[in-house]
């Protein structure tokens, strides 16, 4: 019998474990742990509306978490774990036992190297993204290191607010190792359409400056003049609370079909921090997008409560991101080595689908504008449908 439930980190994994436990009908106690625990918020605006002004910080809110789903909240970070005691250990010096503990501390972003400089960002927290917002405010050049999605909504949302951007990335298109080069050079000229600039294929050497920083030193000898620099080089999974517990940690908490991080299936975990064996691939996986903490959130409340009949997760992982304008979503698991093939959809909408196949199976798809052609091929993968029955879907959305 599960009577108390402590969930570690409080942003959408976490919150999202705990409301969906109230709303399964649990009675229990419910502790959340986390220094944003009081607070949670979400992440997706802080590089879209927030960053750009649109929406306030308190709108980006998800939730008051001892109000709405009753849990008990503490404002702190756990710094121990002892499973085999089932206690929690909290750098307030409080100890916390459980009879589920749910690990839901998700990811930090990278950092680069050397001694901080003013005008240098990571994006993350709500603090940073005020701090990058005040910075932007001094009206730029920005430079962001790093094509990935999250330094790519940035350069948008700068450009938006009319400052001169340089996206500058290592591989020779932003994006290649996730999603291949095609699609790079895709997301690409939606960048320079939009007035960014895009240096592929060079790395970073350094940053000039004192005491703020000046420019950016590729290793083409060149130097790009930056007022602000926003570094999206990736994220490691908040794990190093767990040294020592005796969970088996592989870039994230390894947790089975069941998000189960032990055998008698007293600790769980969600989210960025998970990599949890996807019984559909016949692997583990580790996904970092927002729906996928939502949808683990509910796969471990379910199990939590009904662990007579465990459900296997095995969503299809989703993602979406905005940038300039242009919806980009993206369903399954994409590998840079698969074919691919690109269908045009409507040229003045924008509306652009890429299909990541093998051997005649759809294993993912992008799509630009194209929300329709997204349906279509989670359709696909949902049935098992063969490449050649997408294809001919999305001909027909097409009209050809
Ligand atoms: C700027 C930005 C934009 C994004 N945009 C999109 C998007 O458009 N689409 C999309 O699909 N995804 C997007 N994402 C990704 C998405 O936000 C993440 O996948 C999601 O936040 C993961 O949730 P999580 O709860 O697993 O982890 P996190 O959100 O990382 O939260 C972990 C929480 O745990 C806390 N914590 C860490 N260590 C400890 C500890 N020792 N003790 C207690 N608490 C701890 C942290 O303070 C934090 O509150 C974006 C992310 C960022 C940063």
């Amino acid at each position: 019998m599960t009577e108390r439930v402590v969930i570690v980190g409080a942003s959408v994994g976490g919150v999202r474990t705990a409301a969906q436990l109230r709303a399964a009908g649990f009675a229990g106690e419910m502790v959340l742990v986390g220094p944003e625990a009081a607070d949670p918020y979400d992440r997706p605006p802080l590089s879209k509306q927030v960053l750009r002004g649109s929406w306030t910080p308190e709108r980006a809110s998800l939730g008051d978490p001892a109000h709405q789903w009753g849990a008990k909240v503490h404002t702190a970070s756990a710094v121990g774990l002892d499973p085999a005691r089932r206690k929690v250990e909290l750098d307030s010096g409080e100890t916390l036992g459980y009879d589920r503990l749910v690990i839901a501390t998700g990811a930090a972003a990278r950092q680069l190297p050397g001694p901080p400089l003013a005008g240098v960002h990571v994006l993350r927290t709500m603090r940073d993204c005020l701090a990058l917002r005040a910075d932007l405010a001094r009206g730029g050049p920005l430079v962001v290191i790093g094509g990935g999605f999250v330094g790519a909504e940035v350069a948008s949302t700068a450009r938006a607010l009319g400052l001169r951007v340089t996206i500058v990335e290592g591989l020779p298109t932003p994006m290649a190792r996730v999603l291949g080069e095609e699609t790079g050079r895709m997301l690409t000229l939606l960048h320079t359409a939009h007035g960014v600039t895009v240096r592929c294929g060079v790395a970073v050497e350094g940053l000039g400056g004192t005491s703020r920083v000046e420019d950016v030193v590729l290793s083409d000898g060149r130097r790009l003049p930056a007022d602000v620099v926003a570094v999206g080089i990736g994220v490691t999974p908040n794990t190093s609370w767990l040294d020592g517990s005796g969970l088996e940690i592989r870039d994230g908490v390894m947790v089975d079909q069941f998000l189960a991080a032990n055998e008698d299936r007293s600790v769980y975990a969600v989210g960025d921090v998970a990599r949890w064996y996807d019984a559909r691939l016949r692997r583990h996986v580790r996904v970092e997008h927002w729906t996928n903490a939502t949808e683990q959130a509910r796969t471990v409340a379910d199990n939590i409560l009904r662990p007579e009949e465990p459900i296997a997760h095995t969503a299809l992982p989703y993602f979406w991101s905005d940038q300039h304008g242009a919806k980009i979503q993206l369903v399954g698991h994409v590998d840079p080595a698969l074919a691919t093939t690109v269908i045009e959809g409507d040229p003045a909408r924008g509306r652009r689908a890429v299909i990541y196949h093998a051997d005649g199976a759809v294993h993912a798809g992008l799509t630009l504008n194209w929300p329709r052609a997204l349906g279509a091929v989670r359709r696909s993968l949902d049935n098992g449908a063969e490449v050649g029955g997408v294809l001919a879907d999305l001909d027909a959305l097409t009209g050809r």
